[in-house]
């Protein structure tokens, strides 16, 4: 499909610029054959006045038809060199025309191509918990011995895999929202506030797991939107308490530098490899370690909501990690 597209954006290059180079030429051509016409009439006029004392004046000489004849090879010398520069001009920009269709295009491209794995990727989890709905209602169509008790187990089972669909088309949504770059309401608030909403959202799953939280807060504030900031916090904690083992220990720190602000989320957990750290922003990447093993719930989608959102504050997510030793999320928000 592009490379229709290449060749089209390099027709139209090259189009343009045989356009100019041929005007040019053509102009060129125009202006040096008026200049040589008249030249040439200057010479022979001043030839022709030479008074006859001080050179005897050939005779029977044909200035006029000299002087044409010089005017025709001068005209063709000029034409061909006008030719062969252009040939050259085509064939050396129908090259750089194309590297540069290539170039503009690539963008273009690369979007394309994310989007049409974007869909890949959704289609695939929207398909998976469809498919494990369909096989145990077929299942249970069939078996004839199938009762009230089985049909109560079979219903909790389907809304188990409805739960999982809402909260994927949910995320989705969510995702497609920020990534419209919506308009956000943005009042002063303070980051306090937001951990401690944020932290509350996930705070059962902490103490499932018996984490405990170290955390060094102070109270700034910035200038952002409350709603998605506390969901890019749930995020990072919720993720922090996913990847980490039970009792272990998580600090958040909020801190000030000069005109910025950071806020870091550190835990002791998993780790992530760094083949995976340039990829963990995508859409739907999950490290290979939250697949394998104890299998770790989620999409892959919740970092790539939280860059998102760090974006429309105009901030930067940063993460470093050791595989085994733990994560440290950083956000920075300017001041
Ligand atoms: P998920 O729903 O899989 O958690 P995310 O987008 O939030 O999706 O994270 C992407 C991947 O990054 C995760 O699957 C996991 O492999 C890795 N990851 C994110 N946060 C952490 C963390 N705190 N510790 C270890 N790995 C993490």
């Amino acid at each position: 499909m592009f490379k229709s597209a290449y060749l089209k954006l390099t027709i139209y290059y090259v189009a343009i610029i045989m356009l100019l180079s041929i005007s040019f030429s053509v102009i060129i051509y125009k202006i040096a054959t008026l200049e040589l016409n008249q030249g040439l009439n200057r010479q022979s006029r001043i030839f022709r006045e030479l008074p006859g004392n001080n050179f005897p004046k050939p005779p029977n000489i044909d200035f006029e038809n000299i002087q044409l004849e010089q005017l025709k090879e001068s005209q063709n010398n000029l034409k061909n060199q006008l030719v062969y520069l252009n040939i050259i001009i085509l064939l050396l920009f129908s090259a750089i025309s194309y590297f540069l269709a290539k170039r503009t295009l690539r963008p273009v491209a690369e979007m394309v191509e994310s989007q049409n794995r974007f869909t890949a990727d959704a289609s695939h989890e929207l398909k998976t918990p469809l498919a494990a709905m369909r096989t145990e209602i077929e299942v249970g169509l069939r078996d004839k011995k199938f009762d009230f008790n089985n049909a109560k187990k079979l219903l909790n089972s389907n809304l188990e895999e409805i739960t999982k669909l809402e909260l994927l088309s949910n995320t989705l949504l969510n995702l497609a929202r920020y990534q419209e770059q919506v308009k956000l309401d943005f009042y002063e608030i303070s980051l306090e506030e937001i951990i401690i909403e944020a932290f509350e959202k996930v705070e059962s799953k902490a103490q499932a797991k018996e984490i405990i939280f170290k955390n060094k807060l102070d109270n700034v504030v910035i200038h952002g939107n409350r709603q998605s900031l506390v969901e890019l916090f749930v995020i990072l904690i919720d993720n922090a308490i996913k990847y980490s083992p039970k009792k272990s220990i998580i600090n958040i720190n909020i801190s000030k530098e000069k005109n910025k602000v950071k806020v870091s989320i550190k835990d002791y957990g998993i780790g992530i490899k760094s083949s995976d750290l340039p990829y963990i922003f995508n859409r739907f990447y999950r490290a290979d370690q939250s697949r394998n093993k104890e299998k770790v719930d989620g999409y892959g989608l919740g970092l790539s909501i939280a860059k998102e959102i760090v974006e429309l504050h105009n901030g930067e997510i940063k993460v470093a990690s050791s595989i085994g030793k733990g994560s440290e999320f950083g956000v920075v928000f300017r001041k």
